[in-house]
């Protein structure tokens, strides 16, 4: 037996054999008698819920929590695992995403959306009663959830920064379940929220006040993929990460990749326009989604799959859906392109001295790997503190102010792995970069990419996350962080800055051990307007969802957002999808 620790009441668990291992190596070393635990594993077979870099795919808590193909169904008492203590063991951002949105302890902790925000009111929207909920049970017999407990997961967001106070789950799993759902609540005038993986950070997949939530956990079919042109097609609850383990069997990868990946859905990350740490690489969903099916807020299915590269037979609708979070339509299912799989991968990790020098490297990149980078990271040292103290995480460097995390992938990995040396000594005989060191084996790799990719969640640990996700030009990219330092001096734990910089995208977090208003105001609307003045973006991947929508127009025109009020009316003259969402409040 393994002791594990809930991070949010600090309880110490017991863990027992139900572990699906990556790599049983480094688990045999972490854990004693961990042989007797990995064999009781190979009997259970369930959807991996960590990330692709943690060892441990999956687990069960004896009287805790369980997951299965299915989704997860929740006991009472279960808690949020911390095994990063354990030596040689890490753990993905799926092991929060997942385990912990069945904790009621822990959720019920979070202030009303509705107490948070009192001047908010509520749409003129009908309210739930028995004969709803008859009816859906009727609609979709054992995928009706109105038990509280479970319900507090799915009310409340993955940053546990808003609650929703919905009374009811739905689970579909085909296309015409939802089409019938949504035309019910349509005609009821109940108005819904679709959600994925509720990874999303501007809570946009969680009810405001008691909107129905209708998951598409249980749409986790893979229709078809054709590996001579690359087109998969599957419905829009496929985790991520199954489905990059699914193509990878057929020498393909998906075109995006992000630190949510074990948990967060196709049709979530088509809803929100994802970005991540690849689209450097094989560019935006607009390019890679093909096609798409949604239910219209009225009901009606728009069958918009096609898996043709080419197609212009008048508006492509499908862009429509595409970042819309779930205010015109929830998606049912998708079809995207998926490039060859890189068959080598190489990464560099450089510690600079000053972010100007940062930018430098990221131009000798460009010059230097051409067409194999793959990604281009960066992090400040407040970040790399942030890793080794709530982490425990360690650099392969000294300390740095700054650091650059650079991969490239491509299909000869002496080839790659000679350009990436190569730049790696121009960096240094630059001065560009002070050290660096370059990783090829999948351990090494992986240890590094962790440093970036488990950021958002060695913020949790701090208490509250201010989160913000913007698009700034490179030559100001760094002093908003600078100057929203020194004006939360005192006020903050930290602020630290870390993002995908090959896209010009920050993104910037101050943390404090509770929600504090005053920290608040510091920060909102300052951010909003100094990214204004620059002309960037307040939203440059999360979107706007609810947290962000009144600051639409500090990176959109009247005339934009009065254009995309019209098309949502016509849409969805109900207002019923997703309310109080995107669209600043009455405009929606
Ligand atoms: C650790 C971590 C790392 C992350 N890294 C990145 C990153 O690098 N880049 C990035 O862009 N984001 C990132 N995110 C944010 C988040 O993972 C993405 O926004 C993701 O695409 C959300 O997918 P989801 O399935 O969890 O959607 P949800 O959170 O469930 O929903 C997000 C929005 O989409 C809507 N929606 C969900 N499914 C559907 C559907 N089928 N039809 C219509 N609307 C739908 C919801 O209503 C909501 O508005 C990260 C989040 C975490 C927790």
């Amino acid at each position: 037996m393994v002791p594990a620790r809930c991070l949010s009441c600090r309880k110490l668990l017991p863990l027992i054999y139900s572990y699906r291992i990556h790599n049983k190596s480094i688990l045999e070393n972490a854990i004693p008698n961990s042989r007797t635990l990995i064999r009781g594993l190979s009997s259970i077979s369930s959807t991996p819920v960590f990330s692709e870099r943690a060892y441990v795919k999956n687990l069960r808590l004896a009287n805790l929590s369980f997951i299965n193909r299915s989704g997860y169904k929740s006991r009472p008492n279960s808690h949020l695992l911390d095994l990063s203590y354990v030596s040689g063991l890490s753990l993905g951002f799926g092991s929060k995403c997942s385990l912990h949105t069945s904790s009621r302890s822990c959720s019920s902790n979070v202030a009303l959306t509705s107490d948070r925000y009192p001047n908010l009111e509520r749409g003129p929207f009908a309210v739930l009663n028995e004969q709803d909920i008859a009816y859906f049970e009727q609609l979709i017999p054992g995928y009706v959830i109105t038990d509280p407990d479970e319900l507090q997961a799915y009310n409340t967001d993955w940053l546990k920064t808003v609650r929703g106070a919905s009374k009811v789950l739905l689970r579909p799993k085909k296309t015409e379940e939802v089409s019938a759902i949504v035309k019910y609540c349509y005609e009821r005038g109940l108005a819904v929220v679709p959600q994925g993986g509720n990874t999303g950070l501007v809570g946009g997949s969680v009810p405001v006040f008691d909107e129905v939530i209708i998951s598409t956990q249980l749409m986790n079919e893979i229709r078809s993929l054709d590996p001579i042109s690359g087109t998969l097609v599957c419905q829009a609850g496929c985790v991520l990460e199954t489905l990059n383990q699914y193509v990878q069997g057929h020498d393909l990868t998906m075109p995006l990749d992000l630190g949510a990946k074990g948990s967060c859905q196709i049709g979530g990350n088509v809803s929100t326009n994802a970005g991540g740490i690849r689209l450097l690489r094989y560019g935006s969903l607009h390019g890679s989604v093909l096609g798409l099916e949604a239910v219209l807020p009225s009901g009606e299915i728009v069958d918009c799959l096609t898996t043709l590269r080419k197609d212009n037979t008048g508006y492509d609708l499908k862009q429509l859906f595409i970042g819309a979070e779930g205010t015109l339509g929830i998606i049912t299912a998708v079809s995207i392109l998926c490039p060859q799989q890189p068959r080598a991968v190489n990464v560099a990790l450089l510690g600079c001295a000053s972010f100007n020098d940062v930018v430098s490297v990221f131009k000798s990149s460009k010059s230097h790997l051409g067409e194999v980078l793959s990604a281009f990271e960066f992090m400040d040292s407040h970040t790399m503190q942030l890793m080794k103290e709530n982490l425990h995480l360690s650099c392969p460097l000294p300390d740095f102010p700054f650091y650059a995390l650079v991969e490239c992938s491509g299909s000869n990995g002496a080839h790659d792995e000679e350009k990436l040396m190569g730049f790696l000594e121009y960096t240094l005989e630059t001065g560009e970069a002070l050290d660096g060191t370059v990783a090829t084996d999948m351990t090494k790799i992986q240890n590094i990419w962790g440093l970036r990719e488990r950021c958002a969640e060695a913020l949790m640990h701090d208490g509250y996350n201010y989160k913000y996700d913007v698009s700034l030009p490179l030559s100001n990219f760094y002093q908003l962080v600078e100057d929203m330092r020194e004006r939360l001096e005192g006020n903050a734990i930290r602020v630290v800055a870390y993002g995908h910089l090959g896209d010009g995208n920050l993104h910037l977090n101050m943390t404090t051990a509770k929600y504090e208003p005053t920290t608040m105001a510091l920060i909102e609307p300052f951010i909003y307007d100094w990214v204004s003045q620059q002309r960037g973006s307040v939203s440059a991947e999360h979107g706007l969802g609810f947290k962000k929508r009144d600051f639409i127009y500090h990176s959109k025109s009247p005339a934009a957002v009065r254009l995309m009020a019209t098309i949502k009316r016509a849409l969805d003259p109900k207002g019923i999808m997703n309310p109080y969402k995107v669209l600043p409040a009455g405009l929606e």
